[in-house]
């Protein structure tokens, strides 16, 4: 092994954190992935089903199936299941009336497929700051922004510097924890926003027992390989407006008017159905969800009982009033410890943790360098010092 760094020395944050994480992930053989899928269900006998009926593709019973399991499981009342969760995304932000020209207010501290959904409606991402407590949109923040840099007229948000429509607000449960959705609602409400969830990352998170996709007018999950369940790839389309969601079937679906034989397409749609092959991947996993979910808890609560013994460093809980499904635990360096991200990521990886960093924020992309923007301090500070631990179901040891 490759010693890069000096570990040898008591106390070294690097060595603390490696030590930490060893004791939490005891018995597992190294390498230890960031976030491993699991198929000890009905996977195979399924996709074998499936197979068999020789309905693999665009249409099937395990299309239907998994579209009435997930709105079973989310509580909402029409779930649509896509190819991928950036297909979900575009759509979902198409039906909160997304156009070209319009500005979408986002977190900078998000995974790339929120601000590439937006620029798919030709619309340009407007980013906001985070907040310490949960990683998301700081609504208290937001607020105070919208004051300088928006007026509404006539019932629409407008950005008085580009006088762009600011149409909607979309959110995202950074690694499954939610951030106050009640003061979001209240904001995009105020400011005649429409509220969207990108839920990707938090299927089995909910926010004062509401589970997370039920807040905004539309909301998207996706089940891609390293997510909370999988369909290989795959996403789905969330509302509690039953008219919005054959909506998003009929444009997720190439907008085919139904006719026996007849191919009348009413507008320009798109072919982002899922296969029903992913469906049936996708129905086992929806059968594992609660014991995903439980396992995911109690290696949480390892790592949080585990990192409370270790000075410098905190792990993030979920906000008081939230259950998170800690997708990923995450780690967060103090402000002095935080020069020391890279060797303890370097650390890390080299004892066989498998762990990475945030995602680098949107606006310094250069792709998205010169959309608007807020000040971003929160983000920039949590984008240098905040650190994703393994955290696959079958590491809590049960
Ligand atoms: C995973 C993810 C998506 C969707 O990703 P796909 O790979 O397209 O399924 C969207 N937003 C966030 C925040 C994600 O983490």
């Amino acid at each position: 092994m490759t010693v890069t760094h000096d570990l040898s020395n008591e106390g070294d944050i690097a060595t603390e954190i490696v030590a930490a994480v060893r004791d939490v992930l005891a018995g597992h053989a190294t390498p230890v992935a960031l976030h491993e899928p699991e198929f000890i269900g009905n996977e195979l006998r399924y996709v074998a089903d499936c197979i068999a009926t020789g309905w693999v593709s665009s249409v099937g019973g395990y299309v239907d199936k998994f579209e009435a399991d997930l709105a079973a499981t989310t509580g909402c009342v029409a779930a649509i299941a896509t190819m991928n969760g950036t297909a979900a995304l575009h759509v979902a932000l198409l039906l909160a009336g997304v156009r070209p020209g319009d500005e979408v207010l986002t977190p900078s501290l998000t995974f790339i497929a929120s601000a590439n959904a937006i620029s798919y409606c030709a619309a340009t991402p407007h980013f906001v700051d985070a907040e310490e407590a949960s990683l998301g949109v700081d609504a208290v923040r937001l607020e105070a922004y919208l004051r300088t840099a928006a007026t509404v007229t006539d019932g629409i948000c407008t950005n008085r510097r580009t006088g762009a429509p600011i149409r909607a607000l979309l959110v995202m449960h950074v690694f499954g924890l939610t951030g106050d959705l009640d003061a979001l609602s209240a904001v995009a409400d105020a400011w005649h926003l429409v509220l969207v969830e990108d839920a990707a990352e938090a299927l089995g998170s909910s926010y004062h027992g509401r589970a997370t996709g039920n807040f905004g007018r539309v909301a998207a999950l996706s089940f891609n390989g390293n997510k909370t369940i999988t369909t290989g790839g795959g996403g789905a389309i969330l509302t509690n407006d039953a008219e919005l969601g054959r909506r998003a079937k009929h444009l997720t679906t190439t907008a085919r008017v139904k006719h026996r034989w007849d191919f009348v397409h009413d507008e320009i749609g798109f072919n982002y159905r899922l296969p029903n092959l992913n469906a049936a991947l996708g129905c086992a996993q929806l059968e594992r969800l609660p014991s995903l979910l439980a396992r995911k808890r109690v290696l949480a609560e390892h790592y949080l009982a585990r990192f409370a013994d270790v000075a410098g460093v905190s792990a993030i809980s979920e906000p008081p009033g939230t259950i998170s499904n800690y997708w990923l635990n995450t780690i967060k360096l103090d402000a002095v410890t935080a020069a020391r991200r890279d060797d303890v990521l370097t650390a890390l990886n080299d004892a066989g943790f498998m762990a990475r960093p945030l995602w680098r924020p949107m606006h310094l992309l250069p792709i998205y360098a010169a959309c608007p923007r807020d000040a971003l301090p929160v983000t920039e500070a949590l984008s240098a010092c905040v650190i994703n631990l393994p955290s696959s179901a079958k590491l809590a040891g049960l």
